[in-house]
């Protein structure tokens, strides 16, 4: 997958779940990122995309908040990772390759734009035009409760979606 795939879908997934941008997007390319930075050469894809490793950070530091760095690297690189011919190991480079929904995709092909654009397109366009409130707030009480003031009532009153 390219650089701008992972960039598009990182930022739909911290748009989709109210994650940090910064640190999804971040996580997005932080495992091609790693392969690019390590001294020695590692293998294209291995270690470096390794799905257990990076479940077990992401279970481990769960109640942290590099918990939305680690969502961008799992959605938006290896879970895309995963759709090419490919694949992502288990572990490292000697185990078994993972691929979703077969593994069609080509590196840089219409296909893999084809999926990054309607990712983007349901996250940023569909969820975009109808921002669910996700605390699902009742303004009317919070106000009689004397919770918020008379103008923040007004302010918020429609904001039902
Ligand atoms: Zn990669």
């Amino acid at each position: 997958m390219t650089w701008a795939s992972h960039i598009i879908v990182g930022s739909a997934t911290a748009k989709v779940f109210g994650l940090n941008y910064i640190l999804t997007t971040l996580g997005a390319i932080l495992p091609d990122l790693a392969e690019m930075i390590t001294p020695k050469r590692v293998q294209h894809r291995g270690i470096t995309h390794s799905i257990a490793l990076w479940l077990a950070s992401l279970v481990l530091l769960w109640s942290t908040p590099i918990r939305d760095c680690l969502l961008g690297v799992v959605i938006g690189h290896l879970f895309m990772d995963s759709l090419t011919v490919m694949g992502v190991p288990i572990l490292d480079e000697n185990s078994r390759r993972i691929t979703i929904l077969g593994g069609r995709i080509r590196t840089a092909s219409a296909g893999e734009f084809a999926i990054s654009g309607i990712i983007a397109f349901v996250a940023f366009v569909m969820l975009g035009s109808f921002t669910l409130d996700a605390s699902r707030r009742d303004w009317r009480a919070l106000h009689d409760k004397r919770v918020i003031d008379r103008k923040e009532y007004y302010d918020n009153r429609f904001k039902v979606f």
